[in-house]
């Protein structure tokens, strides 16, 4: 396998295809619980509409009210790493998403963005905010939300980690309502949010007219970004897309 999945790579440089081989090399070992792993289109964050393979690891220990993936909270299947990093080379695309679920809450999850970067793919991280990020692969980037209210796990946000974060790196929050949009607002302006990174602001689909959410940002003048989640617009909210 290992050699395989190393011989598959285009020849771009020996440096590529040596981490290459060190990352088989150790992803031998570890294995991951999967609920999906397919090609569509980024439908949020910095790159949002880049056709974008998606890896959705599989449990999470959160349980948000608007959750739009319960799905991945029970089942998937065992899979050796290496397998995982095949079915991604073989979608072939430059962008890879690491998601859940709460993917930070296997142990190889570490393992799997290590070996996605060092193939040479774009990688970034979905989480929750909830679980530590501070040892994951620099390379990644990191979109993190910060839970609001509104989604009944704010207990659970890790306030000191967005200290952390870097220009490249984004911070969500999913808004219910207008009393989460509120307490969004004073998040961003004590954190000195939008100064640290890319600050994404997204209505609850069914919970939150867009318009009124876009009217609010408008009215304030803040530095964030609204999104709408693109592939829902296209495909509706089904798995796999
Ligand atoms: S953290 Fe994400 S996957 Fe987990 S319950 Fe909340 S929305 Fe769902």
């Amino acid at each position: 396998m290992a050699s395989t999945l190393a011989d598959s790579l285009p020849l771009v440089g020996a440096e590529r295809r040596a981490r290459a081989g060190r990352g088989v090399g150790e992803a031998a070992a570890v294995r991951l619980k999967v609920t999906e792993i397919f090609r569509s289109l980024q439908g949020e964050a910095n790159t949002v509409g880049f056709p974008t393979t998606f890896v959705r690891l599989t449990g999470c220990p959160l349980r948000c009210h608007y959750c739009d993936t319960a799905y991945a909270f029970h089942g998937g299947s065992w899979q050796m790493l290496p397998e995982v990093l095949a079915q991604v080379e073989a979608l072939g695309t430059r962008h890879v998403c690491v998601t859940g679920g709460e993917p930070l809450a296997q142990k190889g999850s570490r393992a799997l963005l290590r070996a996605l970067c060092d193939l040479g793919k774009e990688v970034s991280l979905e989480t929750s905010g909830a679980l530590g990020y501070h040892d994951v692969d620099p390379r990644v980037v990191r979109v993190v939300d910060l839970k609001t209210p509104g989604s009944g796990e704010e207990s659970r946000n890790l306030y000191e980690q967005i200290e952390t974060l870097r220009a490249v790196d984004q911070v969500k929050f999913v808004i219910t309502d207008r009393a989460d949009y509120e307490w969004s607002r004073e998040q961003v302006a004590a954190r000195q949010l939008a100064a640290r990174c890319t600050v994404l602001f997204s209505p609850v689909a069914v919970q939150l007219a867009p318009r009124e959410l876009a009217d609010w940002i408008l009215a304030d003048n803040l530095p964030v970004r609204f999104q709408l989640q693109l592939h829902k617009i296209l495909w509706g909210d089904v798995p796999g897309r």
